[in-house]
C-alpha cells in the first residue's frame, strides 16, 4: 500500500521535485545564511522542542487570536495531558528563557530560532500545515534602538538573498493606555456598522477589538479603511518610541511606510509592530512580522523585560527567491568519478575513492552500472568535474585518463600522482 504525505505538508528533496523551492540545497544555502548573519549582529541560536503543553499559546499569542481559535494543532497525550504542536516560535522562546533563568545571566539576550512551526490553515501556495520561519528576538532593550536593529537584521537577510521590491511597512500599536483610548473611539466607529461585521469579527468586538482591523474578511477589510487610526491615539512616550524608530530607520536608510493599519494577530505585541510585504507572491503577500513585547515575559511569569523580535517564513522567502529568478552557488559535487572495469580495478577504485575523501576531495565511485556509457551518465547525473575509467589496462600500464566532463578533454596521469593532481585541482 502506498502512503501520501498530510495535506497541507511538503518533502524537501535533493532532486526530483518540481518545485525548486522544495530543492534541499536552496533551503541549506538560506539556513547558512540565517546562521551568518545572525552571528553578526549578535544573536545566538535556542532550540525548542516542537510542541509544549496547549496553555502557553492560549496565554500568550491570546484567546481571540486566529491561530488559537481556529489553527492548533491540538492533541491529548497518552498521559492526558493537553499538547500543541507550536504555531509560532516565541512563545516557546520565552516559556525557555523563563524556565532555564536566563535572565540572571546577564542584562540583554539576543537569540535566534530556525525550525518547523504547524497551523491547521486552508492549504494553498504560500501557507502550509507545516512551514519553517526563521526569528529573531531581542529581550531586555526597551529603546528603539533595539527595534531598529531587529527590522534592519531582517531587511539585511533579504537584501542579501537578493530579493527585490521588499516594502516595509511599520506601525505603532501604543501601550496600554494608548490602546484603551483607541479601543473606544474603534468601538464608536464599528458599532453602527456591527451587522455588516463577519462573524469571526463579531465576536472579537466585545474581546478584542483591534484584530478586527487584522481581519481578511474582503468586507471587514472595506470597512476597517475609515476607522480611526491608532497613531492618533498614542501616548507621548509610546508615540516618542515611534518617532525615535522612525528616524533611526530614516538613519540607516530603510525604506518605510506608516501603515497604521497593522496590529498583527498576535495579542501579546505593544508599541511597534511591522510587516515586510512582497508583490511576488499573489494573495501570501506578507512574508516577514514582528514587533515588540514588553508585557509578555512577566504574563508568563517571568522577571518584568521590555522585547522585540520577528519571524518570517522560509517557505514564502524561497518562492520569492524562484519568482525572481535569484540563483545560488551550488553545492558541493564529486570532483571525481571513478569507474571501476573489473574485480581487480573495483578493489583500486574503492581505496582510491576512500583517500580522496579522507583528503577532503569530493568524489565518488560507481558501484553499479555494468557498462562504460551508463556509468558516464551517472557521473554527468551526479554533476562530477571528472571521471576515470579504470580497468586491467590501466591498471597494467599504471597509468589512467582523467576526463574532462564539461569540456570531454583527457588527459594521462600516472596512477601514483594522481591524488597529488586531485588534490591540486581541488584548491584551483
Ligand atoms: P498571514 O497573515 O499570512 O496568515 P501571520 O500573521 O499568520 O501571516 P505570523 O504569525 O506573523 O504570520 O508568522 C510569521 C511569518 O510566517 C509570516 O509572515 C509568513 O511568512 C509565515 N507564515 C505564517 N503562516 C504560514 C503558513 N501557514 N504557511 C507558510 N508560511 C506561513
Ligand atoms: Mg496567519
Amino acid at each position: 500500500m502506498q502512503h501520501q504525505l498530510p495535506k497541507g505538508t511538503f518533502d524537501i528533496l535533493p532532486y526530483g521535485t518540481d518545485e525548486a523551492w522544495q530543492l534541499s540545497d536552496l533551503w541549506q544555502y538560506v539556513e547558512e545564511a540565517i546562521r551568518k548573519i545572525s552571528s553578526r549582529y549578535g544573536y545566538r541560536e535556542i532550540r525548542t522542542p516542537i510542541y509544549e503543553l496547549t496553555g502557553l499559546f492560549d496565554r500568550g499569542v491570546g484567546e481571540t487570536s486566529d491561530i488559537v481559535t481556529k489553527e492548533m494543532f491540538t492533541f491529548e497525550d497518552k498521559g492526558g495531558r493537553s499538547i500543541t504542536l507550536r504555531p509560532e516560535g516565541t512563545s516557546s522562546v520565552m516559556r525557555a528563557f523563563i524556565e532555564n533563568r536566563l535572565a540572571n545571566l546577564g542584562a540583554v539576550h539576543k537569540l535566534f530560532y530556525i525550525g518547523p512551526m504547524f497551523r491547521y490553515e486552508r492549504p494553498q501556495s504560500g501557507r502550509y500545515r507545516q512551514h519553517h520561519q526563521f526569528g529573531i528576538e531581542a529581550i531586555g532593550n526597551a529603546g528603539p534602538e533595539q527595534d531598529a536593529e531587529i527590522i534592519d537584521l531582517l531587511y539585511q537577510f533579504y537584501k542579501e538573498l537578493g530579493l527585490k521590491n521588499l516594502k516595509v511597512h511599520v506601525n505603532s500599536v501604543g501601550d496600554l493606555e494608548s490602546r484603551a483610548s483607541f479601543k473606544a473611539a474603534l468601538l464608536d466607529y464599528l458599532r453602527p456598522h456591527f451587522a455588516e461585521l463577519s462573524e469571526d469579527s463579531k465576536a472579537r468586538f466585545e474581546k478584542n477589538p483591534l484584530r478586527i482591523l487584522d481581519s481578511k474578511d474582503p468586507k471587514d477589510k472595506e470597512l476597517v479603511k475609515g476607522a480611526p487610526s491608532i497613531l492618533n491615539y498614542l501616548t507621548p512616550s509610546a508615540k516618542s518610541h515611534f518617532e525615535q524608530l522612525l528616524s533611526y530607520l530614516d538613519q540607516i536608510q530603510i525604506p518605510y511606510k506608516v501603515d497604521d493599519r497593522i496590529v498583527r494577530g498576535l495579542d501579546y505585541y505593544n508599541k511597534t509592530v511591522f510587516e515586510v510585504l512582497t508583490g511576488d507572491l499573489g494573495a501570501q503577500n506578507t512574508i516577514g512580522a514582528g514587533g515588540r513585547f514588553d508585557g509578555l515575559i512577566s504574563t508568563f511569569g517571568g522577571p518584568d523585560l521590555p522585547a522585540v523580535g520577528c519571524a518570517t517564513g522560509l517557505e514564502r522567502v524561497l518562492q520569492v527567491m524562484m519568482a525572481q529568478k535569484i540563483s545560488i552557488p551550488k553545492s558541493l559535487r564529486p570532483l571525481v568519478y571513478f569507474i571501476p572495469m573489473g574485480d581487480e580495478a573495483r578493489k583500486t577504485c574503492f581505496s582510491l575513492v576512500t583517500q580522496c575523501r579522507h583528503q577532503h576531495i569530493a568524489a565518488e565511485i560507481e558501484l553499479s552500472a555494468k557498462k562504460v556509457p551508463s556509468a558516464i551518465q551517472n557521473a554527468i547525473r551526479a554533476e562530477a568535474t571528472y571521471c576515470i575509467v579504470l580497468g586491467s589496462d590501466e591498471l597494467e600500464k599504471g597509468a589512467i585518463q582523467l576526463k574532462n566532463l564539461h569540456t570531454r578533454e583527457q588527459s594521462e596521469l600516472k596512477l601514483d600522482h594522481l591524488l597529488t593532481h586531485l588534490k591540486e585541482l581541488s584548491h584551483a
